[in-house]
């Protein structure tokens, strides 16, 4: 091999041009290899892009044996002149003058073999599905969703603020929380009274996964005035959905000095300045899983990025459902928490673009949520999606000292001292809210099921590798 610099083929393809008569140095997987006995063509694969790259091997440069390693899923070393292609399909190639194998990949062991396999196959081999072009697309449009959310809140002033992974505040209901313990859990050591004795645990207490980093934001944001988090949350819910994994990542803004109004306003620009980065920044993979899994995508991304969405309180929203005539499978009435269908029906039907719904019933809605002059209805606001239903959960906080310290004693919550400190001191108008990361990159990707947009989803009974 020539001492040569290795260029990734989405360079080279982005610029092909300026390397059309030079030697290039790739690398990558082998896709598929065909031909004939003077001439092999091989797709290779770097990741970098959805694009391969032609190699073209000439038999009277390469022996069969030299070439019989170049299987789908092997590794090669390549360096050859690039040229022009002759071929429909690309407009480069290189004409291979050195070959170096990294790794071969049996045949007969190597499952992607063919193109076509089902995503719930792939689901099975999750460790190999990021080499297929699907999950390689949504990967790709994945990292690039994580950068603009950065992005996004970084040039608007807001700070990146790190929430704990481990808590021991039960803020969202404790029953859907992983709990975090060190105790032996075949001999706990017990108290008198027969119960637990935490005391003897890692923290000396109770401790959990979280849920959301909120409640903690929510101490960045009456400091900082604006932050986002973004990381993972864990969900113990037995929801075998394909919106819903028990290990996900959410982003959460939160922001001083702003009412509900502000809080749909940043909701709204954010989502959609996410979509344009990612189309305009993602244009293969996009259109990729376009041709591939859902044809209206690129229509419907660029719909929700150029219509308002519909603000609407929750009882305008129930009147409409139930003067819709149309046979839910759960039933309909005010107090209800929307299922999907209902969320689907208002948006893809009724509306036919995103809606934020308002004002929600205070019973079916956290503590935490400012309670509107009716007492019955908190500042909530839900943004609902074609195809996804609720992508953003949020509302403006209650911040009002003795409202908020009534309603977490309503609710029988222990230990939120810290929290109401908010309130106690230098308390101000807030708002914030969350975004469940997946569901946007299920919307951006047009994919079917939230298991196909993480790279290792967890759900109930699966936590492979
Ligand atoms: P849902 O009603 O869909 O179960 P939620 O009301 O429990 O969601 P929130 O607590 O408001 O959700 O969380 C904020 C956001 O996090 C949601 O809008 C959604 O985008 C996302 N989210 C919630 N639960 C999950 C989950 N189990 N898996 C993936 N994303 C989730
Ligand atoms: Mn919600």
């Amino acid at each position: 091999m020539k001492d040569l610099r290795r260029v990734r083929i989405a360079d080279l393809l982005k610029d092909s041009a300026s390397y059309v008569g030079k030697e290039v140095d790739v690398k990558g997987w082998v896709r598929s290899r065909r031909g004939n006995k003077y001439v092999q063509f091989v797709a290779l694969n770097d990741g970098s892009t959805i694009n391969n790259l032609q190699i073209v091997f000439d038999l009277a440069k390469f022996s069969d044996e030299e070439l019989k390693p170049i299987t789908t899923g092997s590794s090669i070393h390549v360096q050859g002149l690039l040229v022009e292609s002759q071929g429909k399909g690309q407009t480069v190639e290189v004409q291979a003058e050195k070959l170096e194998i990294y790794g071969t990949a049996n045949p007969e062991e190597y499952p992607l073999q063919k193109k076509g396999h089902s995503l719930e196959f792939l689901r099975e081999i999750a460790h190999l599905r990021p080499r297929t072009n699907t999950f390689g697309a949504v990967f790709r449009v994945r990292a690039a969703l994580a950068y603009a959310i950065h992005k996004f809140f970084t040039e608007k002033g807001f700070y990146y603020f790190h929430t704990p992974l481990i808590t021991a505040s039960d803020c969202e209901g404790a029953g859907a929380m992983f709990q975090v313990t060190t105790l032996p859990l075949n001999e706990l050591p017990k108290k008198e009274d027969g119960t637990i004795d935490y005391n003897e645990d890692f923290f000396g207490k109770q401790a959990a996964l979280t849920v959301s980093g909120q409640l903690e934001g929510e101490l960045g944001a009456t400091s900082l005035g604006a932050i986002y988090t973004f990381g993972p949350t864990f969900r113990a819910e037995n929801s075998n959905t394909p919106r819903h994994l028990s290990e996900f990542w959410m982003i959460e803004p939160e922001i001083a000095f702003a009412d509900i109004t502000e809080n749909m306003d940043i909701a709204e620009e954010f989502i959609k300045y996410c979509i344009n980065y990612a189309l305009d920044n993602c244009k293969d993979d996009i259109l990729f899983l376009q041709e591939h899994f859902d044809k209206d995508l690129v229509e419907r991304l660029k719909f929700v990025v150029e219509n308002d969405f519909v603000r609407l309180p929750y009882s305008e929203g129930i009147k409409i459902l139930e003067e819709s005539g149309k046979k839910f499978e759960f039933p309909v009435y005010w107090g209800v928490d929307l299922a999907s269908e209902h969320e689907r029906y208002l948006v893809e039907e009724h509306f036919k673009r995103p809606v934020i719904l308002t004002d929600y019933p205070k019973e079916i809605k956290a503590f935490y949520m400012k309670l509107n002059d009716d007492g019955k209805t908190v500042r909530a606001m839900d943004v609902l999606f074609p195809k996804i239903g609720e992508i953003i959960g949020g509302s403006e906080r209650e911040a009002s000292y003795e409202k908020l310290s009534k309603r977490i004693e309503e609710q029988g919550l222990d230990g939120m001292e810290w929290y109401l400190d908010t309130r106690k001191f230098g308390t101000v108008p807030h708002s914030g809210f969350g975004l469940g990361f997946e569901r946007l990159v299920l919307f951006v990707t047009g994919m079917q099921n939230i298991r196909d947009v993480i790279p290792f989803p967890r759900y109930p009974k699966n936590c492979e590798y």
